[in-house]
């Protein structure tokens, strides 16, 4: 049977996952629901992905027989995680697997620097940068403070980022080659997750606003859907999709945007693959982030975006000074509150500010839902069976 007959064998699809974190954990829960199976490559054994589908690979991102033997063992390929090799994987989409988003729009992303240069190219606005190859103090003198560096290559959750306010900031720099940015005094931190099929249809979630930790430039909570006007949301969602329409991009994308006090949108970064900020999407929408970009990559239609209730999202991360086998401190507390829904990612061991789950609330008011992720706050938290040093 052929997908053009609109008949499936079962499983519909045997999906291979690169990277076995939390994304992978909740996208293989979605494609089990829909009729597929999943293979995941992590390098670490029972990862949280992989506990799921129940057949991991085990071996590393940048080994290229893991890889072969995911992609062949696979119907379709994609990853949740950035940090992969991809040479080897784009040898693989050469010799005619299908990996989704393409492994060159990966390479495009993965270093920040030329990410910022091909969203330029096409007239995405974004905050002006530079590049700095090997960090001096004059270099950022010149470019001008306040400024933010950040470093081409391997940062994540706000690791690889450094905020700048003056020269005297100067000695937190990071040693590595980097770009520096225009500090952007935002508004609102705004995120837009942008779904294409094979076909280059679009959908776009309502834009959410990211409530960000400013010492450790995380995200703290997120509400769906963002408190701007309808003209602003609608700009934004214009926006995002025009950001993955010019990456020819397949799959789920989560575009992150700053929107400035004059009410201007500049585009931040492009996360290739399902994101934090649309982890809502499976209490609060009709089609959840997870199941869409299944069935983007899997050239299935796309599903409707709409936010059913509006929703608050908290993230719950390794409490300071635990480590080892995770404690859920609360969690009854939590559950106590309506419209809480905890989830818990299988992580075996718990380090400070680990993301090791998070929480979403549906209120029908999302003031009310902010105040109960508050209050969740308060009274949930993982704390670990070790102290760490
Ligand atoms: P990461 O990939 O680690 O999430 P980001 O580029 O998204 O890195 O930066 C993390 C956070 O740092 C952003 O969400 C924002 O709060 C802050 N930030 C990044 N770039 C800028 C900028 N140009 N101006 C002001 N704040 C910024």
């Amino acid at each position: 049977m052929t997908a053009s007959d609109d008949h499936y064998p079962y499983p519909v699809a045997h999906l291979g996952i690169i990277g076995g974190g939390q994304l992978g954990r909740m996208l293989v829960a979605a494609a089990k629901r829909i009729g597929c199976t999943c293979t995941v490559l992590d390098p670490y054994p029972n990862s949280p992905a992989g506990q799921l589908s129940g057949q991991q690979i085990v071996g590393t991102y940048h080994d290229p027989v893991a890889l072969r033997e995911l992609v062949s063992a696979c119907d379709v390929t994609t990853f949740d995680i950035e940090d992969i090799d991809t040479d080897a994987l784009g040898a693989l989409a050469a010799a005619g697997h299908r990996i989704y988003p393409c492994p060159g729009l990966l390479a495009d992303i993965q270093d920040k620097l030329r990410q910022k240069q091909v969203l330029a190219q096409a007239g995405i606005p974004s905050a002006d940068f530079a590049p700095i190859d090997r960090p001096d103090a004059a270099g950022f003198a010149a470019f001008g403070y306040p400024l933010v560096q950040k470093a081409r290559r391997g940062g994540y959750d706000g690791r690889g980022v450094q905020v700048m306010r003056s020269a005297a900031d100067f000695d937190q720099h990071l040693p590595v080659p980097s770009l520096l940015e225009r500090f952007v005094p935002a508004r609102l931190e705004l995120a837009v997750m942008v779904a294409r099929g094979q076909d280059g249809a679009t959908v776009a979630y309502p834009p959410v606003e990211m409530c960000m930790r400013p010492a450790e430039n995380i995200l703290d909570i997120l509400l769906a859907p963002a408190r701007v006007d309808a003209e602003t949301a609608a700009e934004a969602c214009r926006l995002a999709v025009d950001t993955v329409e010019a990456l020819a991009g397949v799959g789920i994308f989560g575009i992150e945007m700053f929107l400035t006090e004059p009410g201007e949108l500049l585009v931040n970064e492009v996360a290739p693959r399902t994101h934090n900020s649309g982890h809502y999407t499976i209490e609060a929408c009709v089609t959840d982030q997870f199941e869409q970009h299944l069935r983007a990559i899997a050239g299935l239609p796309l599903g409707v975006t709409d936010l059913l209730r509006p929703a608050a999202m908290l993230n719950l991360l390794g409490e300071p000074g635990f480590r080892g086998r995770p404690v859920i401190c609360g969690l009854r507390a939590a559950l106590a509150i309506p419209g809480v829904s905890v989830h818990l990612y299988g992580k075996a061991e718990t380090r400070t500010h680990r993301k090791m789950g998070h929480v979403t609330v549906l209120d029908a008011d999302i003031e009310q839902a902010q105040a109960k992720a508050e209050h969740v706050r308060a009274v949930l938290s993982i704390a670990g069976e070790d102290p760490s040093a």
